[in-house]
C-alpha cells in the first residue's frame, strides 16, 4: 500500500534521516517496515521567527494488510497509473510541425517524439550554445539581434531566467515536467521543493539535452528558421513557409511562438487567424539588497544554508486594479529583454546559486482592453510598444535603461543613484520613470509601496532601485481554440503555450505543450516510417 505522510517537521539543522523515524512513529510501526521512502515535498515555515522549520511530505510503502491509524496527515496514495495514450486514425500529411522551442514547443516536441511521431521543430533563433554569446554581445554592446535575444532562440523566453518552476495550475502533467527537467540535468530537489528553481546556468544545459533526446528519437530541430507564412486550404492548415525559403507541408502545426513574436502574430492575423485582446500587467523591476529581503523573511536565521536566498510575493487589490510583485529573482540580475529595436524591456534572471548582491522583482499593475485605446485584436501589442519606446527615450535613446530611486519615483523627480546599484545587463541612466508608464499604473504602484512595506519590512527603502519598463508579463493576445485544442476555424493548427494565451510561466507552458502533443497523438495515425 502506498502512502503519503504530511507535516513531518525538521529544524533547519535536522538530518533528513530523521524523517523516516517520524513517519514510522505516526504509523505506529518500526521504520524497518517502511519501504520506498521518498521526499515528495519540502517547504519552509517562516511564520515564527526564530523557530523557522522545514516541513516535509513523504511517500512510502507499507504492507497491504497494515491498519492505517486515523490521522489527517496520512493518506493512501491512489493508483496513479498513467492514462494510456493511443494513436488516432487521421492520416498525418508530412510530419507534425512545432513552431518554437520554448517550454511549450520543447515539451510538445518531446512527447510527440516519445510517442513515435517524429516532429519537425523550427526555431527562429539560434541553438542555445550560440544564443548565449549573441545575448551577451547584445547586453555588452547594445546591438540587438531581432531573431536571437532574450525572448527568441532555443529554450524560449525562460532560458535567461531564474528558472522558477512554481505554478498555480493543478495538472497531473506538472509532475512529468519536473521529472523530465530532472532527467535532463536539473537537481533532484526540484521534484519535491515547494518553490523549485533551476537557474539560467542549468537551464541552458537542460534545453540542449532535451533537443538531443528529441533528435535521438527521430525528431528534427531546425534553428535560424522562422515561420513567415502559413498555407491554408478550406479551413485546414496544409503547410508553413519558412525564412529559409522552403515550405514544410503538413496538416498538424503547433504554434508555440511565445508572447513576443509580434511579427508572426501580425502575419497570422493577416492570414485570418482569429485573435482576442487579453489583459496583462505592466510596471518596473525593483531591486533591493538581498540581505534586506533575507532578514525581513527569516530574521536571525537569515543566511542559514538550508534557507538560501529569500523570496517574496506581494499583492494589493486597489480600486479596479491590482499591484503585485511578479517573477521575483532572489540573488539575481535585471536583464535587458527587448526583441525590437528602439525599445527597453526589463525582466529578471538568476543562476542556480542565487548569490548576487541584489534581489529583483517586477512590480506591476494590471491593465486590460479598456486601457488599450483600440478594439483592434492586436491592440495590446501597440500598448506595450508605446511604453517600451518611452522607456528607450527616457534612457537617452541609446539603449540605456531608465533607472530611479524609489524615493525619487514617489516624488516625481529624476535624482541620482543611491546605495542600491543597478544590476541591469546594459547601460542605465537616471530618469523619471513616471514618464514611461500611464499615470493609473504609477499611481497604483505608489499606493502599493506603503502596504508592501508593512508586509515586508524594508520594501519601501528609499534607495530601492526601479528600472523601467516591464511590459512582457504575459501575452497581450489570445488565439481562441476549440474543444480539440485547434484554432477556431482552422483545423490542424494548434495554438499552444504562453503566446496563444494558454500559459503563464515555464511549467504551465510546458504542460500546455504536453497537452497539445497528447491531442495530436489521439487524433493522428502513427506512421510506420515518417521520412
Ligand atoms: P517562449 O518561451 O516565448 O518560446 C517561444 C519560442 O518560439 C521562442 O524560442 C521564439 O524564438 C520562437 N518563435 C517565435 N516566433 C517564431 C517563428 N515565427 N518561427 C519560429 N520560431 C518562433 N517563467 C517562469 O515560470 N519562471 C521564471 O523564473 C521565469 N523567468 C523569466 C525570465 C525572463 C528573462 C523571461 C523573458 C521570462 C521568464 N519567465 C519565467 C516566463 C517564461 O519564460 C515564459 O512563460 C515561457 O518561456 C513561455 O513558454 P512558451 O514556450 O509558451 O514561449
Amino acid at each position: 500500500m502506498k502512502l503519503v505522510i504530511s507535516n513531518l517537521i525538521l529544524s533547519l539543522d535536522g538530518p533528513q534521516e530523521a524523517l523516516k523515524q517520524q513517519a514510522a512513529k505516526k504509523l505506529g510501526i518500526k521504520h524497518q517496515n517502511i519501504t520506498n521512502f521518498k521526499i515528495v515535498k519540502q517547504s519552509i515555515d517562516a511564520r515564527k521567527k526564530p523557530g523557522i522549520r522545514l516541513v516535509y511530505s513523504i511517500s512510502c510503502e507499507v504492507d497491504d494488510c497494515f491498519q492505517i491509524p486515523g490521522d489527517r496527515d496520512i493518506k493512501i496514495l491512489a493508483d496513479s497509473r498513467e492514462e494510456i495514450l493511443l494513436p488516432g486514425s487521421k492520416p498525418v500529411e508530412g510530419r507534425p510541425l512545432v513552431i518554437g522551442t520554448g517550454p511549450a514547443g520543447l515539451f510538445c516536441g518531446l512527447v510527440l517524439a516519445q510517442n513515435g511521431y517524429r516532429p519537425i521543430i523550427i526555431e527562429r533563433g539560434q541553438k542555445v550554445e550560440e544564443r548565449a554569446g549573441t545575448v551577451e554581445r547584445c547586453w555588452n554592446a547594445g546591438i540587438l539581434d531581432t531573431e536571437t535575444n532574450v525572448q527568441f532562440g532555443e529554450g524560449g523566453a525562460g532560458t535567461f531566467s531564474d528558472g522558477k518552476l512554481t505554478t498555480r495550475i493543478n495538472d497531473r502533467r506538472c509532475e512529468k515536467v519536473l521529472e523530465e527537467f530532472h532527467r535532463f540535468g536539473a537537481p533532484e530537489e526540484i521534484t519535491y521543493k515547494a518553490k523549485p528553481h533551476i537557474g539560467t546556468d542549468n537551464l541552458k544545459k537542460i534545453v540542449a539535452n532535451m533537443r538531443k533526446e528529441i533528435e535521438r528519437l527521430g525528431g528534427t530541430v531546425l534553428f535560424n528558421t522562422k515561420a513567415v507564412d502559413v498555407k491554408l486550404r478550406d479551413g485546414q492548415i496544409c503547410g508553413v513557409v519558412t525564412s529559409t525559403n522552403s515550405t514544410i507541408e503538413t496538416n498538424a502545426v503547433v504554434l508555440a511562438i511565445g508572447h513576443s513574436a509580434r511579427d508572426t502574430f501580425r502575419m497570422l492575423y493577416d492570414r485570418g487567424v482569429p485573435f482576442e485582446q487579453k489583459p496583462f500587467s505592466i510596471g518596473v523591476r525593483i531591486e533591493h539588497p538581498q540581505e534586506l529581503i533575507n532578514t525581513a523573511q527569516y530574521g536571525a536565521a537569515s543566511g542559514h544554508p538550508a534557507l538560501g536566498a529569500a523570496d517574496y510575493q506581494l499583492f494589493m487589490k486597489g480600486a479596479g486594479r491590482t499591484a503585485y510583485s511578479f517573477c521575483m529573482c532572489p540573488g539575481g540580475i535585471v536583464v535587458a529583454s527587448a526583441s525590437e529595436p528602439g525599445s527597453i524591456v526589463t525582466n529578471g534572471m538568476s543562476e542556480y546559486s542565487r548569490d548576487r548582491e541584489n534581489a529583483n522583482s517586477a512590480l506591476v499593475v494590471s491593465v486590460g482592453p479598456a486601457d488599450f485605446g483600440t478594439g483592434h485584436p492586436l491592440g495590446g501589442i501597440e500598448f506595450q510598444r508605446r511604453w517600451e519606446r518611452l522607456a528607450y527615450a527616457a534612457g537617452g535613446s541609446n539603449n540605456s535603461a531608465p533607472v530611479q530611486r524609489l524615493e525619487d519615483f514617489l516624488n516625481n523627480r529624476t535624482g541620482r543613484l543611491g546605495s542600491v546599484k543597478p544590476s541591469y545587463t546594459g547601460e542605465t541612466r537616471c530618469a523619471d520613470i513616471n514618464e514611461c508608464l500611464p499615470p493609473y499604473v504609477t499611481d497604483c504602484m505608489k499606493q502599493s509601496i506603503n502596504y508592501f512595506d508593512r508586509k515586508l519590512r524594508g520594501f519601501g527603502m528609499k534607495d530601492a532601485l526601479l528600472t523601467g519598463v516591464e511590459t512582457r508579463t504575459s501575452s497581450p493576445v489570445r488565439i481562441p481554440r476549440n474543444d480539440a485544442f485547434e484554432c477556431m476555424g482552422i483545423a490542424g493548427l494548434y495554438p499552444c503555450g504562453e503566446g496563444a494565451g494558454y500559459a503563464g510561466g515555464i511549467v504551465s507552458a510546458a504542460v500546455d505543450g504536453i497537452r497539445i502533443a497528447e491531442q495530436i497523438v489521439r487524433t493522428y495515425a502513427l506512421k510506420k516510417s515518417i521520412t
